[in-house]
């Protein structure tokens, strides 16, 4: 078995968080070793868990449009390998709407091996949780509108496309009017389409 596989069937068996959440860990696994652009996000929303798909939800459908890429683009797992902070829904929070923070287990458990295994051309890091677990002690937003590297390849440092992220993205309209084409046009490249 590949290295990647062992991966992916030990992290599909990882049932480290079963005592915290109130619901059986289910985690997602969505890539191809060889794909080109790694996405790395905050953690699977509730729909994702119920469907296993990444990104099935409010969330994908704006990331979709900022990267322009087609449901089909976007979950061709030769062109994308998705991954996150928390490989499972950590469940919804009792206050504010959205979800529960995630664990910091699943980062440290298996992100150190997700990043050894997969050598894609360029990362996007999508939220806060992301972007502080590469660049711990800057400001998202200053992170957003710098030239960012890991690995010695390009990375995009993004803000959480979640509806309840509204006030940052009208705080700080050139993401959407400057950067965003940017990132779409780097994409695209990598993807050759
Ligand atoms: S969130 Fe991560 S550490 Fe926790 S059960 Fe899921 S895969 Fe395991």
């Amino acid at each position: 078995m590949q290295k990647i596989q062992q991966l992916h069937k030990e992290l599909k068996e990882c049932r480290l968080c079963r005592d915290i959440f109130e619901h059986e860990p289910r985690p997602r696994v969505w890539g191809k070793a060889g794909a080109p652009v790694m996405l790395i996000g905050q953690a699977p929303s509730r729909k994702v868990y119920e469907t296993g798909i990444p990104f099935n939800d409010q969330s994908g459908k704006k990331l979709r449009s900022w990267l322009g890429l087609s449901e089909e683009q976007f979950w061709n797992q030769e062109y994308l390998y998705i991954t996150s902070m928390a490989q499972c829904f950590p469940g919804k929070a009792a206050k504010g709407g959205g979800d529960i923070k995630p664990p910091a287990i699943c980062s440290k458990t298996w992100m150190p091996r997700i990043m050894s295994e997969l050598h894609p051309e360029l990362y996007l890091l999508i939220g806060s949780y992301a972007a502080n677990y590469f660049f711990p002690k800057t400001k998202l937003t200053d992170l957003v509108f710098k030239e960012q590297s890991i690995n010695n390849k390009p990375a995009f440092v993004l803000p959480h496309p979640s509806p309840l992220n509204r006030k940052w993205f009208k705080d700080y309209p050139a993401f959407e009017e400057l950067k965003v084409e940017e990132i779409r046009q780097t994409v695209h490249a990598m993807l050759k389409i």
